[in-house]
């Protein structure tokens, strides 16, 4: 039921020794949203997967893989509930000039957003957000792990889980993102039958990768940008983060890696594209 665990343990494992690195939680919980989750009301809904057994939050990690070579790239915009004070002592935990660089190529591209993150950068949200090149979903309020064993991340109570999820949603449309995808990414990638159960019902498809490039604390961008080309395949979604001082080579990367790809025939696409063509439903 959870077959990539494996596969992502490489950057839950940076993610965390990092997380780790920085300090400890403040304490802070996620507080209960005041509405519920509301998906795009435009006429175009986006697809999603249809639950699993007994509602069970769906998962999706990567697009048919078909001779049509598309290919997904998704970004995390990370920050921790508690990281505040650091961005307040000037530490980026946005990225502008992965933006740019991804508007200048003409690359689409799913962002998944920390609430914390469009709290603390409501008009690069908000760019996003009306972007029609970007689709931005959702990745937690806190930051903090859905499991109670993800690398010593912070955990969210099962009890507080769909709550920091609905937060973050909140934060987004505060924020000024109209239409935020009802796609959900796990902090860290960690989850399991509890978690997919406690959002069932919010009718979001989670979203992992078969991809992960490596960039989370890379210093060497060849090394990333070879870990990218060596592991797309067609219709696959690739990990990368949009946090300078997390990732501070991955705009790098991607100018490389972007016309590379589009030598060897592929196609850029959003995550929401590849679901809809996976089978997915509006
Ligand atoms: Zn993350």
């Amino acid at each position: 039921m959870i077959p990539h665990l494996r596969r992502i343990t490489a950057v839950c494992a940076v993610l965390a020794a990092a997380l780790t690195a920085c300090g400890t939680t403040d304490g802070e919980r996620p507080a209960p949203a005041v509405s519920p989750v509301s998906a795009s009301p435009s006429s175009t809904r986006p697809p999603v997967l249809a639950p699993g057994p007994g509602g069970l939050t769906p998962v999706f990690e990567h697009g048919p893989r078909t001779r049509d070579k598309t290919v997904a790239f998704t970004f995390d915009a990370d920050m921790t509930a508690d990281q505040g004070p650091r961005a307040a002592s000037g530490e980026h935990f946005d990225n502008p000039g992965l933006i740019s660089a991804l508007r200048a190529l003409k690359v689409p591209a799913t962002v998944f957003m920390t609430g914390r993150w469009a709290d603390q950068y409501p008009a690069e949200a908000r760019s996003l957000g009306h972007d029609p090149r970007f689709e931005v979903a959702n990745h937690s309020w806190s930051h903090y792990a859905f499991t109670a064993d993800c690398y010593g991340l912070p955990t969210v109570d099962a009890d507080g889980m769909r709550a920091d999820v609905e937060r973050a949603y909140a934060s987004l449309r505060t924020a000024g993102v109209p239409h935020a995808m009802p796609y959900f990414r796990f902090p860290g990638g960690c989850y399991d039958q509890r978690a997919l159960r406690a959002l069932s019902g919010l009718g979001v498809t989670a979203v992992q990768w078969d991809v992960v490039s490596g960039d989370a604390f890379a210093t060497d961008a060849d090394a990333v940008t070879r870990q990218v080309l060596d592991g797309v395949k067609p219709g696959s979604v690739v990990v990368m983060h949009c946090t300078r001082s997390a990732a501070p080579t991955t705009e790098q990367v991607v100018r490389t890696v972007v016309p590379e790809l589009r030598r060897r025939g592929y196609r850029f696409v959003k995550v929401s594209e590849l679901i809809g063509r996976s089978g997915g439903h509006r």
